[in-house]
């Protein structure tokens, strides 16, 4: 069967055959595989600044920016130019090098609660160190985590996670113990009752509250106002640990992070990703010394890894950090607020009911009569995503690469100039009727 989009011949289709009779569903990341969008992933090979081109040779216009990494858009020369001459010296050395204390050094002047670093090959790793570390320090078991929000997919953190299991309806996954994930508790987000209830019913077990600065894995949902803050307190208040997710929104939304915006509380583990690594495989975990010298080799709690500070990731991350000035972050900023209205405003003009979701310049859309922003992941659940599916595809058929799922974020980069952002614009009116119609 030829899927949705694809022509007989379509190289992509051929490749996703291919890929599929090697590769579980042909994808390394689930949500690649267009299971909730429907039809053909496209098969890329090429980026540079806001464009991405696939294996039949067609370009579009990026917005999903290699899910968040790419701030300075695609293949940024003076990025690429680091990683060949660090490449040139040796891919990896398995023993210590300046630039990771230069990366370091360079995160630690971010956030400046932040003393001590260690750095690691994924989110996953730098969300699952975290929530180890913090049960080494309390010396206790549970753990809170917010329904809808996604970090990464270790063990206790995949109950009602979102990403790519709110693509696919899946409440956890297989093969997680019942022991495991009894060991998770997991509340409604944006809901502080529900925290302090906790709280007083299991508060001598409870290590760590783990929160994503923003929600941006059940589509965009914002913390209110004061949020993060109470989270601190209360975690506090009951001597357990805040550790505050950043991997898709630090050095994104603002030099700081969503940390950044927010300010005025502290937590006490900050886990990074995405951006830090420049597009490489790197991620991190921050936090005051007396809880990071917890970490192996001068604390109790093991972790390490065979790539971990990688030269090449390194190089990627310190450089793109570099380069990340404030005209980088007010660029985002324009094309963010000026593709979220524009979509908006062509959904509007063609009837299609909708609300703007936005976090610094992280934005999605929920479609369905909402009297009010959604809060819950609960609530964005009840959304007409049919709607968003016939808009991707028009989109991507008229060059235009959105997230393909409707509980994902939508990423601009500072590459994205006049011309690329006039591009999406002229796609508009027709994938709003699409919408409209679907
Ligand atoms: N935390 C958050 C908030 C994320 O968005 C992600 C990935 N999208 C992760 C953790 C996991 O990162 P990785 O995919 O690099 O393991």
């Amino acid at each position: 069967a030829i899927a949705d989009g694809a022509a007989i011949g379509d190289v992509n289709l051929a490749q996703f055959e291919r890929a599929q009779r090697v590769i579980p569903g042909g994808v390394n990341s689930p949500v690649r595989a267009f299971r909730s969008v429907g039809g053909t992933p496209r098969f890329m090979v090429s980026a540079r600044g806001p464009y991405i081109t696939d294996a039949q040779g067609r370009e579009y216009v990026d917005l999903v920016a290699s899910w968040g990494p790419a701030i300075l858009g695609h293949a940024h020369p003076a990025v690429v130019e680091a990683v060949q001459r660090t490449a040139a010296n040796g891919l990896s050395f398995g023993a210590s090098t300046p630039a990771e204390t230069e990366l370091a050094e360079a995160v630690l002047a971010r956030l400046p609660f932040l003393e001590k670093l260690r750095l690691v090959s994924t989110g996953t790793e730098a969300t699952m160190t975290a929530i180890r570390l913090a049960r080494g320090f309390t010396g206790r078991p549970l753990l809170i985590k917010f329904a809808g929000h996604y970090h990464g997919h270790s063990d206790s953190l995949l109950a009602e996670a979102g990403s790519g299991l709110a693509t696919l309806s899946l409440p956890g996954s297989a093969g997680v113990t019942e022991a495991t994930a009894a060991q998770t508790l997991v509340l409604p987000y944006n809901d502080l009752d529900a925290v302090r209830a906790a709280f007083e019913q299991n508060g001598p077990d409870i290590a760590a509250v783990i929160t994503e600065a923003a929600a941006a894995n059940m589509g965009v949902v914002p913390p209110d106002e004061g949020f993060n803050a109470a989270l601190a307190d209360i975690a506090h208040e009951f001597g357990a640990l805040l550790i505050l997710d950043e991997v898709l929104t630090g050095f994104r939304v603002s030099e700081a992070g969503y940390w950044g915006l927010d300010r005025g509380y502290t937590p006490d583990l900050v886990t990074f990703g995405k951006v830090v690594g420049g597009g490489m495989p790197l991620a991190a975990l921050g936090g005051r010394a007396e809880l990071m010298d917890y970490l192996a080799p001068t604390g109790p709690v093991y972790q390490a890894g065979t790539l971990s500070g990688n030269p090449l990731a390194v190089a990627a991350g310190l450089t793109t950090l570099q380069l990340a000035d404030e005209a980088v972050y007010d660029r985002l900023d324009v094309v963010a607020e000026t593709v979220s209205s524009a979509v908006s405003n062509a959904l509007s003009a063609e009837g299609v009911a909708h609300r703007v979701q936005r976090a610094g310049n992280l934005f999605s859309f929920v479609f369905g009569d909402f009297a009010a922003a959604p809060r819950t992941y609960a609530e964005v659940q009840t959304q007409e995503a049919f709607r968003y599916r016939a808009l991707f595809h028009a989109m991507l058929d008229a060059g235009v690469s959105l997230p393909p799922s409707v509980f994902e974020a939508w990423f601009v980069t500072a590459a994205h100039d006049d011309a690329a952002v006039s591009r999406i614009l002229e796609a508009l009116p027709a994938a709003a009727r699409a919408a409209a119609a679907a």
